[in-house]
């Protein structure tokens, strides 16, 4: 289980890592919004704790860029904001648990624990097509029985396909999505992940889901 501790003050944070990691949980920091975007792009974690007052990016538009692009991660929001505008506001964002400072140890523990398992008793809404299925909830991929190992960002990509399965989807959106932010200039960056994704989800099964069509994009389709 791998926590991402996002929170600027480091007595804080230092606590909340020691104490995690003593309950045995894998833990990650960041003390920065940005970064913290940046690393749950690229990194898949349990559970996050993120504070609201941030350098560089407040919590609640790191949690807002996660819902965005479908990352379901849960989240639980520290603050020491405490009205109940703020307590709506994380909510509609996406926040699972919102928990204000100061807190005892024990009941972030409980709310943790408590998070977690509502997270694995969801009903995960699979993905699938021909012989190829993602589930989004423990992110597993299989095709034909064979586990897949992929990186976060291939992961996100094979996501954005399956959900748009037999249409035609161009490189400006599977950019805007799967990067985030537009990509112009590194345009090639999405054939190089296609490549990577045929390697992986084609080519060892023999047959073809994912196909370029020629000067539009990409379309998943076919299949056994
Ligand atoms: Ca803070």
């Amino acid at each position: 289980m791998s926590i991402l501790i996002v929170e600027d003050e480091l007595r804080v944070r230092a606590f909340l890592a020691r104490g995690l990691t003593e309950e045995g949980f894998r833990v990650r920091e960041s003390a920065e919004g940005v970064e913290a975007a940046e690393l749950l792009r690229h990194e898949r974690f349990e559970l996050v704790l993120l504070d609201w007052m941030l350098p560089g990016m407040p919590g609640l538009d790191v949690l807002r860029g996660m819902r965005a692009r479908r990352d379901i991660t849960p989240v639980i929001m520290l603050t020491a904001r405490d009205e109940v505008a703020d307590r709506i506001a994380a909510l509609n964002a996406g926040a699972d648990d919102y928990l204000v400072k100061p807190f005892a140890f024990e009941e972030l523990l409980a709310r943790i624990r408590a998070v977690l398992r509502r997270v694995s008793g969801r009903a995960s809404p699979l993905l699938s097509h021909a012989d190829l299925t993602l589930d989004p909830l423990t992110r597993k991929v299989v095709r034909a029985g064979v586990e897949l190992s992929l990186t976060a960002r291939e992961y996100a990509l094979l996501q954005f396909l399956l959900e748009h399965a037999g249409e035609v989807v161009s490189r400006t959106r599977i950019v805007q999505t799967v990067w985030d932010h537009d990509f112009e200039t590194f345009s090639n960056v999405v054939e190089v992940y296609i490549r990577y994704l045929r390697a992986k989800v084609d080519e060892p099964f023999g047959v073809k889901l994912i196909h370029t069509v020629r000067g539009v994009g990409y379309v998943l389709r076919g299949g056994p």
